[in-house]
């Protein structure tokens, strides 16, 4: 089976053929380390998770780098409206950031650079631009020459016109084209800086990821990934500087792109302010049915976000998990993933195709006789890892969602000792009635060989 991707370049579905499949690489761009990320900016780091999964599946070794953001005039805006450094806010937020994707079951990738940590590489790689006349130095700034690279637009799509009718697209007189974007820019003493051949000043954003591509994996990476936004001019730019860095090789095979998270059909993103961050999601909702929220749309599909689509994905983990608690006592079957959940995520990631392979599992299992519960636990296990998600205990999945749901443990347990007291007594009115107090707390019970048991639905 070979693994089908759609490649934002060519504008199709392609084989996916890495360049050295004794290392794999792939590249994500990472957040901006200024605030909270919302539940739009979790979509790639969880989509693009399992594709490192998947990939980590069929490669020996593949080299998985995301980057933080950490030089940014969003950050200093934060840092000057808080009066502080600029390194509180970014290590404040990179933290955050850290514990937020881990709550998502997010693997660390294998390499998570920082932009600072990387300045004297950008410089080389803008000292080498400017050597081979791609760029140019214009009162303190160094600028990519866009006319001279001729396939300029190729990613996006965009005509030049479209591209300098562009929003973003900034016009200055120090510009020899409308279309040339900033490598380097000058700081003032009350900004960050380096000192550069241009004198001090700081890289332009489109720089940090090549710079640090190029450093981590290489001039010719397998995998360029991020949200669809970044398609221009983000990664147009990389891909121009990138290339003209590298005397003309493959910047990136594949570029691929996820749809947008949606609050009312509308974009959630800082600047129009509808957003939730997954900070907040939380405490409310575990980690893990946010991750299978996330996965239930395909990923190039626009996802629109609701409190709904959280208690939906818990809904369904909690059929799954039951299933795994009433098959405590069972020996999962070191068994491979379903030829299905596989064929499907080959197909460029088709995460419901696989959520749906994997609900016909949890049934299969609720059914199955005692002779295939070893193979079909063990299948709805390796399913379960390979999309990031079933790996808990189900009992500490049931307890987190007690504890997480506000409802008071010491008060379920005490109604549930007075209904078995009331049934020991053979007093069945009042062990219904205690049942009911029970139901009214949002409690399911369940009466067990070994004990009544108790969840929240
Ligand atoms: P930003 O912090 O805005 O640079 O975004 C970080 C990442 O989140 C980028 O890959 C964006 O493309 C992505 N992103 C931002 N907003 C959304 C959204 N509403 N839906 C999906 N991805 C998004
Ligand atoms: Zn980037």
């Amino acid at each position: 089976m070979s693994l089908i991707l759609y490649n934002t370049l060519t504008r199709k579905k392609e084989p996916f053929t890495p360049g050295d499949p004794s290392r794999v690489t792939m590249y994500v761009c990472g957040p901006t380390v200024y605030n909270f990320a919302h539940i739009g900016n979790a979509r790639p780091p969880v989509v693009f998770d399992v594709l490192f999964r998947l990939l980590s599946a069929r490669y020996p070794k593949v080299v998985y780098a995301r980057n933080f953001t950490d030089v940014d005039d969003k950050i200093n805006a934060a840092a000057a409206a808080q009066n502080v450094p600029i390194k509180t806010i970014t290590d404040k937020f990179t933290a955050i950031y850290k514990a937020d994707m881990g709550a998502l079951g997010v693997l660390t990738p294998t390499v998570e650079p920082c932009a600072t940590d990387h300045i004297s590489q950008m410089i080389r790689m803008i000292e080498t631009l400017i050597a081979n006349k791609h760029a140019y130095e214009a009162e303190g700034h160094v600028l990519f020459d866009v006319p001279s690279f001729k396939d300029y637009g190729v990613l996006s799509g965009r005509n030049r016109d479209d591209m300098i009718a562009g929003a973003r697209v900034e016009v200055a007189p120090y510009k020899k084209d409308p279309a040339d974007f900033v490598l380097w820019k000058p700081s003032t003493p009350d900004l960050p800086g380096w000192d550069s051949p241009w004198g001090r000043g700081r890289p332009g954003w489109h720089i940090e990821c090549s710079a640090m591509i190029e450093k981590h994996l290489g001039n010719t990476i397998d995998i360029h990934a991020g949200g669809h936004d970044l398609i221009f001019p983000h990664h147009e730019n990389e891909l121009a500087q990138g290339t003209c860095a590298h005397g003309g090789a493959t910047y990136a095979r594949m570029w691929m792109h996820n749809g947008f998270l949606t609050m009312d059909k509308e974009k959630m993103s800082k600047s129009l302010g509808n957003i939730v961050t997954v900070h907040e999601l939380l405490p409310s909702w575990p980690g893990e049915a946010l991750r299978y929220a996330l996965l239930a749309a395909h990923y190039r599909q626009p996802l629109d976000w609701s409190d709904e689509s959280a208690a939906q994905a818990k809904a369904t983990l909690d059929r799954a998990y039951r299933a795994l608690e009433q098959t405590a006592g069972i020996q999962a079957a070191n068994v491979a993933v379903p030829a299905a959940v596989i064929e499907a995520l080959e197909d460029d990631l088709n995460t419901p195709k696989a959520m749906a392979e994997l609900a016909a599992l949890v049934k299969d299992l609720n059914n199955a006789s005692d002779a295939d519960k070893p193979r079909l636990k063990g299948e709805l296990l390796a399913t379960g890892k390979l999309l990031g998600i079933l790996q808990q205990d189900p009992a500490a999945w049931f307890n987190a969602a007690k504890t997480s749901s506000g409802v008071d443990a010491a008060e379920v347990e005490r109604l549930i000792a007075a209904r078995l007291d009331a049934r020991k007594a053979k007093d069945f009115k009042e062990a219904d009635r205690l049942r009911a107090a029970i139901a009214a707390l949002g409690v399911t019970i369940e009466d067990r060989p070994d004990g009544t048991k108790w969840r929240v639905e």
